[in-house]
């Protein structure tokens, strides 16, 4: 990493600026001091040009990039006058990545992530990861490139970031297991024959947090938990069989660890993404954040309880991708992120993104294999493909009944 005096401002880029997280951590950087006290190198975003110029502007970013080629001539125009650089496209994507910020912020969501938040990684940049999708495809490469690069990987999903703050890398001999919590989303209680007609409106209706839409469905389906459960098997370096998820549906425990002399570890707050944010922007120090604090009293009392993988098989799949490793999180990913897209366009319906996932992981034999950048490409282009054969298949009988 590029060595500067720790009086510098410290220069950021945020990669999808535009969305949910993005927005969140431009709050948090104007919170701790904005201009005055960083230096914002690059930001993306994709379809909201306009955004995404005006976030440049009043941030002084020194280049603004929209993934969409065919955006370059609206984004150029939204900033003129400006002293921002424009420019278009997923190569455009990767040389901001490694123009030299001494922090990113991981904030694309899906697959779309992956080549921007490797290439800062190379260059040895801190990453905060609040794309998960890039440790579920590609866990051990992302390690590998994070390790050349020599900078910190810090996780922003708030359950691993809660994870990381009570997880004692000292300690970790004694450590046996990490608990998830997830809320259990919209659908929690809801029987299996209600959930087959929800509709996309009423799965992306998050109770507790306020996310893009993505996110949010994935969490209706607990997709979203099944990718963390992948996650946190690479970012902590646990089995498979120390992974547990417990429902929790107030959100206000984020995470525990639980260590070999009975002790569970947890990390609390409100559910707000700024202090996850902000924790992996100034770590190891904790920055002074306008989130909301818990009030015990009021809050009166915290439910656990088991979550049924009959209801959610995306649980199960991400189990058997864990077990699997090699490929299988790029395959069960790729197809996931159609099965999503189709539910979203009304295509499918809800329960049958799992359906399509698990056919998918099946014909791929979710297998081992060498674990290159082009065979998660590759893996996750054959998954996509599948999945789109069955999405057609599938919608094609809804069509003729
Ligand atoms: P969002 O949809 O609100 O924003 C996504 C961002 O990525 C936008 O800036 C968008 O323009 C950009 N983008 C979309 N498609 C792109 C593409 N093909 N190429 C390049 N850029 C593209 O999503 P979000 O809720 O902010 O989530 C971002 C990531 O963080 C996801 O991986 C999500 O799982 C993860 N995450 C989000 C939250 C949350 O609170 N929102 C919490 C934990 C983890
Ligand atoms: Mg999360």
């Amino acid at each position: 990493m590029t060595e500067r005096s720790s009086s510098a401002p410290r220069r950021v880029s945020i990669f999808g600026s535009t969305g949910s997280i993005g927005c969140n951590t431009l709050a948090v950087i104007e919170h701790l001091g904005g201009r005055d006290a960083f230096r914002i190198c690059a930001l993306s975003g994709k379809g909201n040009t306009d955004l995404l110029a005006r976030q440049a502007i009043a941030f002084g970013a020194e280049i603004a990039v929209t993934a969409d080629e065919n955006r370059y001539t609206a984004l150029k125009a939204a900033l003129a006058g400006s002293s921002v650089e424009a420019a278009a496209g997923p190569a455009a994507l990767i040389e901001a990545a490694e123009r030299d910020a001494d922090w990113c912020m991981a904030g694309i969501v899906g697959m779309a992530g992956l080549a921007p938040t490797l290439a800062a990684a190379r260059r040895g940049a801190d990453i905060a990861l609040a794309n998960k999708e890039c440790l579920v495809s590609a866990g051990e490469l992302f390690h590998r490139e994070i390790e050349t690069g020599g900078g910190r990987l810090l996780p922003v999903d708030s359950e691993h970031n809660a994870i990381h703050q009570v997880f004692e890398q000292d300690q970790r001999h004694s450590i046996e297991r990490i608990i998830l919590t997830a809320s259990g989303g919209p659908f929690r209680a809801l029987d299996a024959a209600k959930m087959a007609s929800v509709t996309p409106d009423m799965a992306a209706a998050h109770p507790n947090w306020s996310m893009g839409i993505k996110i949010s469905i994935d969490s209706a389906s607990m997709f979203n938990k099944a990718l963390e459960m992948i996650e946190a098997m690479h970012l902590f370096a646990m089995r498979p069989d120390q992974i547990e998820v417990v429902i929790h549906p107030q959100s206000v425990i984020h995470s525990m660890v639980g260590y070999s002399d009975g002790s569970v570890l947890a990390q609390l707050g409100a559910p707000d993404m700024r202090t996850a944010i902000g924790y992996s922007l100034t770590y190891p120090r904790r920055p002074a954040l306008p989130v909301e604090r818990l009030d015990f009293a009021s809050l009166a009392r915290l439910d656990f309880e088991a979550p049924d993988d009959e209801r959610f098989p995306s649980l199960r799949l991400a189990r058997r991708a864990m077990e699997s490793g090699g490929l299988s999180g790029a395959v069960l990913n790729g197809a996931k992120e159609v099965a999503l897209e189709a539910f979203i366009d009304g295509q499918i319906g809800f329960l049958e993104m799992a359906d399509i996932v698990g056919t998918v992981m099946e014909r791929l034999g979710t297998g081992g294999g060498a674990v290159s950048i082009e065979a998660v490409y590759e893996a996750d282009r054959t998954a996509r493909i599948i999945a789109r054969e069955l999405v057609a298949g599938r919608s094609a009988r809804s069509i003729a009944t």
